[in-house]
């Protein structure tokens, strides 16, 4: 069922689900009070679904989402549950991502989430591509980043900054089934991303760009078939002469060797050469030497992306651990009963809300066109950090058995690892962050 129709399924679902509800408070002598009085409602601690509370403020608390935003997490909660979970132990300990798992992202509308209708996408906000990338991280965070990284960097790069011409050429295609990776990173620059040496030139009869280098690190590259590529045409303007292209595969990009990582193993990570590589000219993004300005924009976006995989990851193996302290039996109860365990449960559970709530503010920050720079660098931050923390005690409350490969529970820990890396390290997050304080303190 795609998620269109799904959603539909659920809306109806819903709406007969509110009416019931509504009839019963109306009816019943005990709470009818909670009809009239919003304000007082909203911040209730009253056992009633989201949906009722007429919340003053908009859809801002954790528990309070636009209905679509509602029925799309149900949506993805059920395909992670029912098409990843079981393949995610054999796509771990074959370093490969099964291409099921990419055909039913795409099928479920799920590589497309913030790409107009008339371009083949759902056409929905920021918020909801975090809850999906979240969703999936629950269940395996090698998917959630396949995800992440089509979403939140090469579809949004053609969506910001392309012309109409180059979306209309490639993002139906990216809504379909053509998976995409973002070329940045170099054997030479990672954190100074900017110097770069891939080379690019136009030739003599000006109808190409050629590009000449190589990229390493690069997430989806395996399966992809698109590749938006950061070259320096002009090392002697330093990052102002840094273009980005739109290239496909079958213009000669050459995917050489596979990483063989730590954690999230199933998501591939390549290096990827260009040798005289001929791109068209009308494949230029955006305008020659601002390729800078595209990089350092689209990776505030995808940082909150890392920070929902972070989230979802720290849920995730949380879950499976709080799931089992309340079976497992040591002298003679369960050893969830053991004060030691619940504060740390409660520490952990307190950590990964607050983790939420800052991927959440960043993203509706994003959504509202304000600056969200520092907060998506927060969130990041503090997102795999959690995710660690949470990863690591969910190995230790499960003893012995979180220690197997078998309980899925070490693999949560050795993914967590990845979030304080890519898409700017944590003490480039600290950097960033110091400097936007510093500015703001007038300094
Ligand atoms: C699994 C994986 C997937 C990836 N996917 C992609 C992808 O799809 N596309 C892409 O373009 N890249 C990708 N990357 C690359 C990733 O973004 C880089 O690895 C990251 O930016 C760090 O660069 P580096 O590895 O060269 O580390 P370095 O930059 O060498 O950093 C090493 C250490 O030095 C510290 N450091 C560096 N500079 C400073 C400073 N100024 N102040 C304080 N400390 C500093 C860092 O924090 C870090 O601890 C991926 C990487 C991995 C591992």
């Amino acid at each position: 069922m795609s998620m269109r129709m799904l959603a539909r399924q659920t809306t109806a679902l819903r709406s007969a689900a509110r009416g019931a509800m509504s009839a019963r408070l109306v009816a019943g002598s005990r709470v009818p009070q909670v009809v009239r009085a919003p304000a007082v409602r909203a911040f209730s601690s009253s056992v009633m679904r989201a949906e009722e509370y007429e919340n003053p403020f908009g859809p801002n608390s954790l528990y309070k989402y636009t209905e679509e935003e509602e029925m799309l997490r149900e949506a993805v909660r059920r395909f992670a549950e029912t098409e990843v979970q079981p393949l995610v132990e054999q796509m771990d300990e074959n370093e490969k991502m099964d291409p099921k798992i990419i055909k039913g992202l795409f099928e479920q509308g799920l590589m497309a989430i913030e790409t107009s209708p008339e371009l083949g996408g759902a056409g929905s906000g920021f918020l909801s591509a975090v809850i999906v990338i979240e969703e999936l991280a629950k269940v395996d965070p090698s998917v959630s980043v396949l995800c992440d990284v089509h979403n939140t960097l090469v579809n949004t790069v053609l969506r910001k900054y392309a012309n109409d011409q180059l979306r209309e050429k490639y993002m139906p295609s990216l809504s379909e089934g053509m998976l995409g990776s973002f070329c940045l990173s170099e054997p030479g620059s990672g954190s100074d991303a900017f110097a770069m040496k891939t080379s690019v030139k136009k030739s003599d009869d000006g109808k190409h760009y050629i590009i000449n280098g190589s990229k390493m690190w690069i997430t989806n590259s395996a399966e992809a078939e698109f590749f938006i590529v950061f070259a320096q045409g002009d090392a002697s303007k330093g990052y102002k002469g840094i273009s980005a292209f739109a290239v496909t595969k079958d213009m000669g990009v050459e995917i050489a060797k596979k990483e063989r990582k730590l954690g999230i193993r199933a998501s591939s990570t390549c290096t990827v050469n260009f040798d005289e590589v001929k791109v068209p000219v009308e494949n230029l993004i955006g305008e020659e030497g601002k390729g800078y300005k595209i990089a350092i924009e689209i990776l505030n976006e995808g940082r909150v992306g890392i920070g929902a995989q972070m989230v979802g990851l720290a849920q995730g193996a949380f879950d499976k651990a709080v799931a089992y302290a309340f079976e497992r039996e040591q002298f003679g109860q369960p050893i969830a009963k053991f004060q030691g365990m619940q504060f740390q449960m409660s520490q952990i559970a307190t950590e990964i809300e607050a983790a939420r709530l800052m991927v959440y503010n960043a993203a509706r920050l994003k959504e509202e066109g304000r600056p969200f720079t520092k907060q998506a660098a927060m969130a990041k931050l503090f997102a795999s950090q959690v995710a660690e923390r949470a990863a690591g005690k969910a190995i230790e409350w499960c003893g012995g058995q979180g220690f197997t490969r078998e309980q899925g529970i070490e693999k949560f820990w050795r993914d967590s690892k990845i979030g304080a890396i890519y898409e700017g390290t944590s003490n480039i997050q600290l950097h960033t962050i110091f400097n936007l304080l510093a500015k703001e303190k007038g300094f």
